[in-house]
């Protein structure tokens, strides 16, 4: 069975989740800026980012919506009301517009997000492959700053035994909420093979928000269910094709953000909390005659959103329109509080793009380079990496294979931002000039932790548990 359809037969409709708590999420009215009370954030300017790092109580939120590519946010202009919070957030807080993802599998996406180095420099590109003990880790960064660290996440790509839990006191994977443990022992729910959801994460997030909301904290939750395509009956708004279900789910994990910002608000969280929001890759829908993702680097699985809320308001709110990379993410964060940054990372901080994109002439940064790579033999033990890589710069986009690297595919981003149009016979120059580019960036040096990557023995229950998420890992 291809992964797409075991996803649209096993799509979860999620009954039996506290209607009240599903309602009191779909609209956040928290950040309105009309409020007869006083506003949960004060209004701000870039002269306050710059000042962020003066702050000694500042908190960070680091949201994680597991295979949510941009084009399916309104904040990004897509045409269904999918994400009506996380429009707020970008409203009034910051946006990056061309933003760009390291690989369109998880763990070697999150590997480079956490590390800011690209996939050839971390080096975890196999499913064996682990994040090394010597890796400075950002969790790892905020609690030797006497920040609390916890993690609460969904897929166990990310598992503390791929190194993922550096530096988290907690890093907690939540077990389903009581009601819905029992509606899977009735069996009346058969799309809970996955046990907990999205509203057990930020339950979970709301009990620690509770119990530390008063210390200094960096938070990570990562949310799974747009990834299986749950969602509720109040979600339900789009349509019955597979596209659909993609869409009310990204609606629901959506209403369930918005429970997570009325409790921030509710705890006099907001002026002092900065949220990042992020993805790890996106979904193709036939783009390029593949659907699902972890197969290949085309713009649909590595094209994600990038949303920064303040502990302040801007008005209007800021879009950076220069490239910009899930490796930049934490540089930017330890710049914007004043924070001991990554070991030697690629990624590079987006404060100077902040404080350019609120000038009225403000042009995008011409260059604007990024790689994506996704090993295309990753699960397979028994075979050779074949690398693929996109590389952005400017307008062009190549998609090299280094198995074939004659056949690269190259593309005009400006004229044709989904890549149907390849250029690459009429642009000989530019394609020789960038599958140069990209083969130099596979030759990058290794991580400042040395050359070996360590590799884990799976056991049959944790590649089960990965297979149920539909990849083919053997
Ligand atoms: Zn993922």
């Amino acid at each position: 069975m291809t992964k797409n359809n075991r996803r649209v037969t096993d799509s979860r409709l999620l009954y039996l989740l506290p209607l009240s708590a599903i309602l009191a999420g779909l609209v956040w009215m928290g950040m309105d800026a009309g409020d007869e009370d006083a506003p949960a954030r004060p209004e701000g300017t870039v002269e306050d980012i710059l000042s962020l790092k003066d702050r000694d109580d500042l908190n960070v939120i680091f949201i994680l919506v597991d295979t949510l590519r941009a084009d399916r946010l309104g904040a990004y202009g897509y045409e269904r009301p999918t994400t009506p919070n996380l429009d707020k957030l970008a409203a009034s807080g910051v946006r990056f517009s061309r933003h760009v993802s390291q690989s369109s599998w998880t763990k070697c996406s999150m590997a480079s997000l956490w590390t800011g180095l690209y996939p050839a420099r971390t080096r975890v590109l196999r499913h064996r492959h682990a994040v090394a003990d010597e890796a400075t880790m950002p969790a790892e960064i905020f609690r030797d700053q006497g920040f609390r660290t916890a993690g609460i996440w969904r897929n166990g790509w990310i598992a503390p035994n791929f190194g993922f839990g550096q530096g988290f006191e907690l890093y907690h994977s939540p077990k389903p909420a009581a009601h819905l443990q029992a509606a899977q022992r009735r069996g009346t729910n058969p799309g809970m093979q996955m046990g907990a959801t999205d509203s057990d994460v930020i339950l979970s997030a709301e009990e620690f928000l509770l119990s530390h909301g008063h210390e200094r904290f960096f938070l990570y939750l990562h949310l799974m269910d747009v990834h299986q395509y749950g969602f509720t009956e109040e979600t339900a708004l789009f349509g019955t094709e597979y596209s659909d279900f993609y869409d009310n789910s990204i609606l629901w994990v959506d209403s369930l953000l918005g429970i997570l910002f009325e409790a921030l608000e509710k705890q006099g969280l907001l002026d002092k909390t900065l949220i990042v929001f992020a993805s790890d890759h996106g979904e193709a829908f036939g783009e390029h005659n593949g659907e699902g993702h972890a197969r290949n680097v085309y713009g649909e699985v590595t094209e994600t959103p990038l949303i920064l809320g303040l502990p302040f308001s801007l008005n209007p709110g800021l879009v950076v329109e220069t490239r910009s990379e899930n490796v930049d993410l934490f540089p930017t964060i330890f710049d914007l509080l004043g924070l001991p940054g990554l070991q030697d990372p690629d990624g590079q901080s987006l404060v100077p793009d902040m404080v350019r994109a609120v000038d009225s002439d403000y042009a995008p940064d011409e260059d604007g380079v990024a790689f994506a790579q996704l090993d295309q033999t990753w699960g397979k033990t028994d075979m050779e990496p074949r690398p693929m890589v996109a590389h952005n710069d400017g307008r062009w986009r190549l998609i090299y294979r280094s198995a074939s690297p004659r056949l690269s595919e190259l593309y005009d981003k400006s004229e044709d931002p989904r890549e149907q149009i390849n250029l690459a016979s009429e642009q000989a120059e530019v394609l020789l000039e960038m599958n140069e580019s990209a083969e130099q960036y596979l030759d990058s040096r290794p991580p400042p932790w040395g050359e070996d990557t360590p590799m884990l023995e799976l056991d049959e229950v944790q590649l089960q548990q990965l297979r149920a998420l539909g990849y083919g890992v053997q």
